[in-house]
């Protein structure tokens, strides 16, 4: 197979997909005179927080979602960001809440995830959301496992049996990831700093999710022969020039891409790989608050769950 082939072109798989969940706004407005409504609530100034916030902005807009951006100083205290998010949870014309991570460390993650509806909680970060689907009833699942699972049905349409490696154990990412597979029948594996013998472990997997954090640290001496590759890294790689002043950068997985594509059966670029899923899942997620929160019933679009 060309390498071309290999690759799993997210870009193309958010389009496909925000092509599916356009018609339900719209008719969401028709019928109750207002456009579904996602708040984003950015705490500081990140500057990779603020392109997240702003690509979430503009695709909500793209796709008839109203949003609300709120910007608070990076001293904003824990009391009054909580007290925005209950303003906002009382607002019956906002339906989906996402408050951008990470916060400053005077603020807990822990509380402010805790303090949203679980009815608005677009993110599914939520304790309650969190649990239904470790449950296998899941409500709203968090945004980037969600779009890692829906190109993986898309790719293999059947995961029985696969066996399943990720790596890293965050709740952002890797544990409701871990869920979503073993409810597809897959045999799991959770992996992270700790594990001993990190490599067998991954060249065990059918299915390699990783996400870790660090740049291009898995190489094709991890990869087993055909295997689907899915990377969910993003590191900044800064390419200033010393000499000139010129500052720019690269964006990079956690896996080394033109080796690994040699061997593995199909593989997420970065950029253009899981971060297109992720937003447009958010979308996917606020539209079906929206139908919820007016007791409507929201035909899911993502295959597996009802
Ligand atoms: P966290 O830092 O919360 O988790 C990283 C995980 O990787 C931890 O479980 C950690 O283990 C593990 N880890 C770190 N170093 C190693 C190592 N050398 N070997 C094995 N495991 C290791 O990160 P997130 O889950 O929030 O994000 C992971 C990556 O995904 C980041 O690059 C982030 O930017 C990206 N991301 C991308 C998104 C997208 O839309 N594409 C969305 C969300 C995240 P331990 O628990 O032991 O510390």
């Amino acid at each position: 197979m060309q390498n071309i082939n290999k690759i799993i072109n997210g870009k193309m798989y958010a389009d496909s997909l925000l092509r599916e969940i356009l018609p339900l706004s719209s008719n969401y407005s028709d019928k109750f005179l207002r456009n579904p409504c996602l708040a984003v609530i950015l705490v500081g100034e990140d500057p990779a927080s603020k392109i997240y916030v702003k690509n979430k902005l503009l695709t909500a807009e793209r796709n008839n979602i109203k949003s609300i951006e709120i910007k608070l100083l990076k001293e904003t205290t824990e009391e009054h960001l909580l007290n925005e998010i209950s303003k906002l949870n009382k607002d019956t014309n906002v339906d989906g809440i996402l408050v951008q991570l990470p916060l400053p460390v005077h603020i807990s993650e822990k509380l402010v995830i805790q303090s949203i509806d679980p009815l608005k909680d677009v993110d599914g970060f939520h304790p309650t959301n969190f649990g239904a689907l470790f449950m296998g009833d899941p409500n709203f699942i968090p945004c980037t496992p969600l779009g890692c699972f829906y190109m993986l049905k898309k790719e293999l349409k059947n995961l029985d049996g696969k066996n399943a490696v990720i790596i890293g154990r965050s709740n952002i990412v890797g544990k409701p990831m871990a869920s979503l597979l073993l409810s597809s029948n897959c045999t799991v594996t959770i992996t992270h700093s700790k594990t001993k013998n990190l490599r067998e472990h991954c060249r065990n997997a059918d299915i390699l999710i990783s996400a870790i954090g660090r740049p291009e640290i898995i190489d094709e001496t991890y990869i087993k022969p055909n295997a689907i590759v899915i990377d969910v890294g993003i590191n900044r790689l800064d390419l200033n020039n010393i000499k000139t002043n010129e500052k720019k950068y690269k964006l990079v997985g956690d896996v080394r891409f033109e080796k690994v594509i040699n061997i593995a059966q199909k593989i997420t670029p970065v950029p253009g790989g899981v971060g297109p899923m992720t937003i447009a899942c958010l979308m996917h997620n606020t539209v079906k608050a929206a139908y919820m929160n007016k007791n409507e019933d929201f035909v899911n679009i993502i295959e597996g769950f009802s």
